[in-house]
């Protein structure tokens, strides 16, 4: 005799990610792949991507290089004809490998926890200070090759050396820790 206990599917946690719940409509026509400014790096492309969350293949995806390379240019989601949304697919893909304790292979995660770190503590991005962090993370050698383009910056006053912060950062981070604790940041 059967039951009627429904047991979550990997497509089930992505299609209750915040606008991925199209994932199911897709029709695999590679308009998305087409249209991925990076999908040559990617070892599955934006539409097979979608393939392997509806077939399941959760491991195989979250151990590759895939996801990862999505730089947010929303072409795909721009041009999708059934309104899918892939660029968010990847981000939630995203949320749950690094929940899950898969390590990603690329800087990406890191420069956009520098960056949130940055509009935490400043109420806006500090570019000096946010650049200085992610390479002092990745490469401090890399930013030796940065410092005449830095110094050219700060001489020109495009970009200011110290932190201009606004008012209210603790509300803001009070809020910021309401959200992260409703999922991964
Ligand atoms: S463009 Fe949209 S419908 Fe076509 S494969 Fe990509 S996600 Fe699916
Ligand atoms: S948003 Fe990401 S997945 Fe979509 S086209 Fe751009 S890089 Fe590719």
């Amino acid at each position: 005799m059967g039951d009627n206990v429904h047991a979550t599917t990997f497509l089930d946690e992505v299609a209750s990610l915040p606008a991925c719940d199209k994932i199911n409509e897709c029709i695999q026509c590679g308009v998305c792949s087409g249209s991925c400014t990076t999908a040559t790096h990617w070892e599955y492309t934006p539409r097979k991507v979608i393939s392997l969350v509806r077939a399941g293949m959760k491991d195989e995806l979250l151990k590759s290089n895939s996801i990862w390379f999505c730089v947010s240019c929303y072409l795909c989601t721009a041009r999708c004809p059934r309104d899918i949304k892939p660029a968010n697919i990847m981000h939630g893909l995203e949320s749950i490998a690094l929940k899950e304790g898969y390590k990603p292979p690329t800087k990406t995660t890191t420069m956009y926890r520098t960056f949130t770190d940055s509009i935490i503590n400043n109420g806006r991005v500090y570019e000096f200070g946010f650049m200085f962090q992610y390479y002092l993370k990745t490469n401090p050698f890399a930013a030796i090759k940065m410092i005449p383009m830095a110094l050219s910056l700060l001489t020109h006053k495009r970009m200011p050396l110290l932190a201009k912060k606004v008012k209210g950062t603790a509300e803001l981070k009070t809020i910021i820790n309401k959200l992260s604790a409703g999922g991964g940041r």
